[in-house]
């Protein structure tokens, strides 16, 4: 994000461009418009013990968690979803070289994301509870 008036870059949180002074209130989107989150796509890391055939998605969308994975067969995949407004928790279970995400919902459905690298496993945990927490 930059100052309409002088062009500094910001960081995005700031009320008033550092620079010349001018607000940056105008600059972000009107109150009344709800905030939207765009899909994110995350794949389980191969070289750290993913398979490499066939490596696992875990997709975030607006509005739930949906983790794809190869079923035991190999043949087509298996999907399972959990809306934002039914997690209740997210925990990252890290192990030697990378981790698995763990994701509980107010049911009994949960979602293990296998082998995911620590930053992905935090990236996900943090966007999940931006989402969470709108
Ligand atoms: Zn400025």
């Amino acid at each position: 994000m930059y100052c309409s008036g002088c062009g500094n870059q910001l960081q995005g949180d700031e009320k008033f461009c550092p620079e010349c002074g001018k607000s940056t209130s105008n600059e972000k989107s009107s109150p009344e418009k709800k905030e939207e989150f765009e899909t994110l796509e995350f794949k389980s890391s191969i070289l750290l013990g993913g398979s490499i055939l066939s490596p696992e998605k875990l997709i975030i969308t607006d509005t739930a968690v949906v983790y794809r994975k190869r079923n035991k067969y190999l043949i087509g995949t298996d999907e399972s979803s959990i809306p934002f407004s039914r997690i209740s928790s997210v925990e990252i279970n890290r192990k030697l070289i990378d981790s698995d995400i763990l994701i509980y919902s107010t049911g009994n459905q949960k979602i293990v994301a296998q082998d995911f690298s620590i930053s992905s496993a935090k990236e996900i945990k943090s966007e999940i509870e931006r989402r969470i927490n709108r």
